[in-house]
């Protein structure tokens, strides 16, 4: 047996190496990653590590695991090439893995802005633990911080670097935040509370240029006119997945490397998994690029079943969360073909929930500090069970009821 090697040691790429060896799976496994770090996760990066000088990066497995699990972890090594005729993959050090079957968990990296003075010192963007230092040690020294984009991320670091003691602005093209992801009742209530942090959030707005003295960034000029002072700038825009690997041996390639219900690319023997994986949800019966632990994780579960000769098709129910200040935002499902929702809870409180729905079908849970709602959430989507919205408003215990 060739093995498996895996390209990418983030949250897909180890554990498809773990699920891997709990399916049984006895022939050998490599997991190549470029960053240097163990790997770790990624999600506390925004939401605690910038602001915390002693924070270390979690592991997502202690570094015994990798041996005994017989996993050759190779860090600090990026895979350049795919050679689908002699199956095997060319390292930067001009090595050779040869492989049975390949799982390209390569993931997204920021999109690039580019604009003038974005090269300046004090231009930044958080994918990685390495991008998570740099934010942490430039933060300790400026007072104010202007953020591009109000998405996830942004906020996030926004509410973070906030309760560290910054002056931040948000700037957002769009007119409200989160406005791909969330209906526009919580992004109106999460803007009213980032508000009464102390952030400043500029909607319909973008930056004209960022300007410097010496190379080093010292404001930015918004397209209102306005200069807004700032010795750091972070770019959240969005992601672009990396699909250039994939791209170059001829997958085919869709937002993302396309898959199949199986997650296997257009060349059967390499599949694709998480942030860089394109594909059909049987959920919404939409073409979805997710970017989410949940998605990479049972992307990665699926994928070692397959690879071990079971059956499977792709139908996990999507959930992500993101914690901004003092909002643990948690959402189930897919929300995009929403056309009515139902609201239960209480705004004022800072805890509710809006419940999405597609003619009758409950599709989508959002929820503000309301954990059950979405634990619950996940149950009845996972089951199909779509309540009346009279079950929904009459609370949980009528839910659950009509659950049984
Ligand atoms: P990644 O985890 O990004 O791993 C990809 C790895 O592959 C990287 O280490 C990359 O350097 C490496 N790589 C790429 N190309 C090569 C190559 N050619 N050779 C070798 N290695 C290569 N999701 C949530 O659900 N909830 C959250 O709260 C949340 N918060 C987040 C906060 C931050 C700051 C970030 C950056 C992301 C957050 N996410 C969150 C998203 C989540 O982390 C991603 O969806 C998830 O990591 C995707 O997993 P992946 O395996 O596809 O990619």
């Amino acid at each position: 047996k060739n093995g498996v090697v895996i390209v990418g040691a983030g949250h897909g790429g180890v554990q498809a190496a773990a699920s891997l060896r709990e399916e049984g799976y006895d022939g050998p496994v490599t997991l190549v990653g470029d960053e240097a770090e163990l790997p770790y996760h990624k999600p506390p990066l925004s939401k605690t590590f910038i602001k915390d000088p002693a924070a270390q990066p979690q592991m997502l497995r202690a570094d015994i695991f990798y041996s005994n699990n017989k996993i050759d972890l190779r860090l600090g090594s990026s895979v350049e090439h795919i050679d689908l005729v002699g199956k095997r993959l060319e390292l930067g050090d001009g090595s050779h893995i040869p492989f049975d079957a390949a799982i390209l968990a390569t993931g997204s990296r920021p999109r690039e802005l580019k604009l003038a003075g974005s090269d300046l010192a004090g231009v930044l963007s958080l994918r990685s633990v390495a991008d998570a230092r740099s934010i942490r040690d430039l933060s300790a020294k400026v007072e104010d911080v202007v953020i591009l984009g109000g998405g996830f991320i942004g906020l996030e670091i926004a509410a973070t670097l906030t309760l560290g003691g910054r002056r931040v602005t948000v700037v957002e093209a769009q007119d409200r935040l989160l406005g791909r992801a969330v209906a526009p009742s919580i992004s109106a209530h999460v803007r009213q509370r980032l508000e009464a942090m102390g952030i400043r959030i500029l909607t319909q707005t973008t930056i004209e240029r960022l300007e410097g003295e010496n190379g080093q960034l010292s404001g930015a000029l918004t397209s209102h006119g306005e200069r807004l002072p700032a010795q750091m700038a972070i770019i959240g825009i969005g992601v672009v997945p990396n699909v250039e690997l994939g791209q170059a041996a001829g997958l085919k390639i869709a937002n993302g490397i396309w898959v199949d219900g199986q997650l296997r690319s257009s060349q059967p023997e390499i599949f694709a998994i998480g942030d860089v994986a394109s594909y059909r949800h049987v959920f919404s019966n939409s073409d979805v690029r997710l970017e989410s632990v949940q998605n990479a994780t049972d992307h990665a579960k699926l994928t070692a079943r397959i690879i071990t000769g079971h059956e499977g098709h792709y139908d996990s129910v999507p959930w992500f969360w993101s914690d901004i200040g003092d909002m643990k935002l948690q959402m189930v499902g897919l929300a995009s073909a929403s056309d009515s929702n139902v609201v239960v809870g209480d705004v004022a409180d800072n805890k509710f929930s809006v419940y999405h729905y597609a003619g009758s079908r409950l599709i989508a849970i959002e929820s503000v500090n309301r954990p059950a709602d979405h634990m619950l959430g996940r149950k009845m989507l996972g089951a199909g069970f779509s309540p009346r919205p009279e079950t929904v408003q009459a609370g949980a215990d009528a839910l659950k009821a009509a659950l049984a």
